[in-house]
């Protein structure tokens, strides 16, 4: 069977998570075909979902204007895996405290944006996650923290800081997995029961 895979591209780092995604099914044996998503109508046929980075207001924004918002929702509550990065992350969240943000609601976290400052507001940390053997080169870019963790795992810390959660079926990272070649995390994200 041919897994359908939606990279929500209505700001962000798309193409690199879709090559991440080719390369954890492949790596799980998998065959996968991946869409970008900019308008609703394609995140019902998805079996996987990846949020990614960019602006956090922008995002948030249109993805309420465009009707994505409620279809990522519904693919959340059917169980279905969804990786939410950097500011996929933040709009995932339950609570971004930031008014121009219009939070889904799927992780039960509250973040900080931009908290890892501006002196080191991009850098890259060998990172220990729990279900990965060896440390994750993580890139950091004006990566969020997670400030209170309610209902979710926490899978990483960095500065003692939560960096890494998961909450159901979706797993959320301050960093972004998908611009190193090491795709464990997309396969720890979308693949669950695998490991290595
Ligand atoms: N700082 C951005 C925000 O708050 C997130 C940065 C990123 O996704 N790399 O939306």
């Amino acid at each position: 069977m041919t897994l359908t895979a939606g990279v929500v591209g209505v700001q962000g780092n798309v193409a690199e998570h879709a090559a991440a995604i080719e390369r954890a099914a492949s790596d799980h044996g998998e065959d996968v075909v991946v869409h970008e998503i900019r308008q609703s109508g394609v995140v019902p046929d998805c079996d996987l979902l990846a949020l990614p980075g960019g602006e956090s207001t922008t995002i948030s924004r249109l993805l309420h204007t465009e009707g994505i918002a409620p279809e990522i929702r519904d693919h959340v509550a059917a169980d279905k895996p969804l990786l939410a990065t950097c500011a996929g992350l933040i709009v995932a969240s339950s609570d971004a405290r930031d008014d121009r943000v219009e939070e889904l609601g799927l992780l039960d976290v509250t973040v900080e944006r931009n908290a890892f400052g501006r002196q080191a507001d991009s850098f890259e940390a060998p990172l220990e996650v729990a279900g990965l053997e060896a440390p994750f080169p993580a890139v950091f870019i004006r990566a969020p923290a997670i400030d209170a963790v309610g209902g979710a795992t926490v899978l990483a810390e960095w500065d003692d800081r939560p960096v890494a959660v998961r909450d159901g079926p979706v797993l959320a990272t301050a960093f972004h997995p998908e611009l190193t070649p090491d795709s464990r995390l997309h396969r720890l994200a979308f693949f669950r029961g695998s490991s290595d």
